[in-house]
């Protein structure tokens, strides 16, 4: 459940009486200029339906097209990818390091490289993330991209407001995103945002995303374009969230913390923490690992009964599995403590598959090292929102050690 500021509805009521419930208006220019004083150094925030359009537009600007190829780190939700397949291109899949658990730098210059050899092109755009809202090794990474002269598109959906050398995450490459979905930092019900170097670039942003229209009486087009501009009603929700993104971020440390603090004498059971003081996370949602020696109840039961559903089922249409395992799935310790936490009226997740696991992108290079592998095998997002109180994080640690046996 989102957390409101109050003014939301006062942004909404002043909209609708100015009749501004179109794709235009007041608010989603007011909302554009609160997100620019968020990112600073110049940048131009373009207000978009979502983050997966975001990352849609900001492929087309670097010029991918049909069976050119896109760097994704492969640790990510969906999202990150789908645009790339969207425009017929094919993704090639980095993994991560151990210590963000996001692209790994060096893999991807070992990655680049190979592409190079093989195929005689580079790839046309790398995509890092920033899972969980973890900061990853971005001025590693912008070297990397800076030495082959490839455009670097920050996917720092879940990361809105961290921050790397305190630099907020989605300034440092040629592009950034931002999702303003339900269940992310801040949300407009739906929507998302680019940020981009220059006004230049965010007004062909902002032309591909209003249906490409030429100044003529009559419609006239010359360029495929998309509807994909923030609506005016969206923004204004936007701008209220806003006035609480400071104390929202807070409370998401502060819930961090209190797992941190509460688990730190529980054996094999880890808090995923900034490796470092240049790393400032907004712990959009706080992750643990689960070391394959806890041993948890129920073990040996954690995959009998195929589940109804799926993970955030979307609109409540998901395809039944035919069988409760895949190729690769959660230790049964895992899924032990998730069944268990569930029982208890506890909501958590695995983390999210790696894509080069995905039989949807099974014919995609990939170039692996086995980290996102072992952690998706090991972790389990907790409960992290904006409604979490002290005591719900007490009863979900003292739910996770009644379950270690
Ligand atoms: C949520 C998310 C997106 C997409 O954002 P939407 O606004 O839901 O389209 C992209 N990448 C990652 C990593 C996300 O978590």
């Amino acid at each position: 459940m989102p957390h409101l500021s109050g003014k939301e509805i006062d942004y909404i009521l002043k909209a609708f009486e100015g009749s501004w419930v179109v794709p235009l208006g007041p608010d989603v220019n007011a909302f554009e200029r609160d997100l620019e004083r968020l990112t600073g150094h110049g940048k131009h925030v373009v207000a978009l339906s979502s983050g997966t359009a975001a990352i849609h537009l900001a492929l087309i600007l670097c010029g991918v097209g049909a069976g050119d190829e896109v760097i994704v780190q492969s640790f990510t939700f969906c999202a990150s990818t789908n645009p790339v397949g969207y425009l017929g291109a094919t993704p090639v899949f980095v993994d991560s390091e151990a210590g963000s658990w996001n692209m790994d730098p060096e893999l991807l210059d070992r990655a680049i490289a190979d592409r190079i050899a093989v195929t005689g092109r580079k790839p046309k755009a790398i995509i890092p993330v920033y899972l969980y809202g973890m900061p990853g090794r971005i001025d590693e990474i912008m070297d990397v991209a800076d030495k082959y002269g490839i455009p670097v598109i920050e996917d720092s959906a879940e990361a809105f407001g961290s921050r790397f050398d305190g630099r907020v995450c989605g300034t440092f490459g040629k592009f950034g995103i931002m999702s303003f979905n339900g269940n992310k930092m801040i949300t407009t019900s739906g929507g998302g945002a680019l940020v981009c170097a220059d006004k230049a670039t965010a007004d062909k942003i902002m032309f591909l995303a209003t249906q490409a229209r030429e100044s003529y009486p009559y419609y006239q087009h010359e360029t495929l374009g998309y509807n994909y501009r923030l609506s005016n009603i969206s923004a204004a929700i936007g701008r209220g969230q806003m006035e609480i993104l400071d104390e929202h971020i807070a409370h998401h440390h502060h819930v961090h913390d209190l797992y941190a603090e509460l688990l730190e004498d529980v054996a094999g059971v880890k808090v995923h923490s900034n490796p470092s003081p240049r790393y400032d996370s907004n712990y959009w949602l706080t992750t643990i690992t689960i070391d394959p020696s806890v041993e948890v109840v129920g073990s040996d039961k954690a995959y009998a009964e195929i589940i109804s559903g799926a993970v955030g089922g979307a609109a409540g249409v998901t395809h039944r599995a035919s069988s409760p395992h895949t190729s690769v799935e959660p230790n049964a310790n895992v899924e032990a403590m998730r069944l268990w936490l569930d029982a208890r009226n506890i909501e958590s997740r695995p983390l999210w598959k790696p894509m080069h696991l995905q039989p949807l992108w099974k014919d995609s290079p990939a170039y692996v090292n086995g980290v996102s592998e072992a952690l998706f095998r090991i972790g389990l997002c907790l409960p992290s929102g904006p409604w979490v109180t002290d005591e719900q994080v007490r009863y979900v640690v003292r739910s996770i050690k009644e379950a270690i046996l």
